[in-house]
């Protein structure tokens, strides 16, 4: 067996080499761990301590002592080196321009059609009303049989219908919502029900498949037409921002008699007639109606006592008329450059 002395300049030799190869900071970890732990090298060396003989263990056990700090030496001095260029390394590949100017970050923002929806439902919740949701997705019955739409009545086609599986529509109209409410509340009733509605008809710049309604209605003792007439001429001068003056057309809903749509003298023109009213001088905004009794009915309301109106108006037609947009089609492209105009 070579003496211990050999042994650790063969040890030392060797470690160098290895050392010369250790090119990472995880290499050097590695190294270090494999000539100085537990059952490295270094430490059988001290074993071999036991054959020597009392007189040489002093001078031997310095040896082994120094080399082990000799080695533990060059580990730290070029793991600390190494672990400098690696940093170095890394902050070149990663540097930040701090004088580049901050990215830009666009603000989200309620979109005109919610914008608008909220305007009409703060005013509406002043006025006394309260919200109530129904499903877009509903039966014949609450779209129309409830509604006092007769089987095989011409009133259906009005309303291009999407029909679904197993007797389910997709509701043409927020109306349904007076159907559900009526079977749950009893009078009075002074509700207003947001949503969308879907028709099966050709998109264009004025019309689309699904678009956005505000229904509204209220039902107690006694209102009458003259009611009808004070709530709407309310509502409108509220949400146009200035007292407007009403023309009350007669037309058909199966759902009110008599039934009513509801013009405004043309806000932009005042009258005189533009391109906005379409030189008429009038705005068709909405329509309205006193309840039918047989709605009433089907809604468990005896219209021997209780009486009532509804009215109807498309949000996207209001917010056209608002803003003065050309194209309905606008509402849905999601373009930011449309978005944006709407703080
Ligand atoms: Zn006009």
């Amino acid at each position: 067996m070579a003496s211990l002395p050999t042994m650790i300049g063969e040890l030392r030799s060797q470690f160098m080499r290895e050392l010369n190869e250790a090119l990472t900071s995880k290499d050097l970890e590695a190294l270090k761990v494999k000539y100085l732990g537990k059952k490295g090298p270094v430490q059988s060396l001290m074993h071999e301590l036991r054959h020597a003989t009392s007189e040489e263990r002093p001078q031997l056990g310095k040896l082994i002592n120094d080399l082990k700090e000799e080695l533990l030496s060059h580990c730290d001095h070029s793991l600390h080196r190494v672990k400098l260029q690696e940093q170095n390394a890394r902050l070149a590949t990663e540097w930040v321009d701090v004088t580049l100017p901050g990215r830009k970050h666009n603000l989200g923002r309620a979109h005109p059609i919610q914008q608008m929806l909220q305007r009409i439902l703060d005013i509406l919740i002043g006025m006394g009303f309260s919200v109530r949701y129904g499903p877009d997705v509903d039966t014949d019955y609450y779209n129309f049989g409830g509604l006092n739409f007769p089987e095989d009545h011409p009133a259906r086609d009005m309303q291009d219908t999407f029909y679904l599986e197993n007797g389910l529509l997709l509701r043409t109209h927020t109306s349904n919502v007076q159907v559900h409410a009526m079977e749950q509340f009893e009078p009075p009733l002074r509700i207003v029900a947001p949503g969308r509605a879907f028709r099966n008809e050709d998109i264009s710049a004025r019309s689309h498949i699904f678009f956005h309604q505000v229904e509204g209605f209220y039902i107690d003792k006694g209102v009458t037409f003259a009611d009808l007439m004070a709530v709407m001429e309310e509502f409108l001068s509220k949400i146009l921002g200035e007292k407007v003056e009403t023309l009350f057309r007669p037309s058909y809903f199966p759902f009110v008699e008599p039934g009513m749509e509801v013009d405004v003298r043309c806000t932009a023109c005042k009258g005189k007639g533009c391109k906005l009213c379409k030189h008429t001088g009038w705005l068709e905004i909405l329509g309205t109606g006193m309840i039918h009794p047989n709605v009433l009915r089907n809604g468990g309301i005896d219209p021997e006592i209780y009486s009532g109106f509804a009215w109807g108006m498309g949000i996207e037609r209001l917010t056209i008329l608002h803003y003065d947009i050309p194209d309905i089609r606008y509402f849905t492209e999601n373009d930011q450059r449309f978005l944006e105009q709407f703080p």
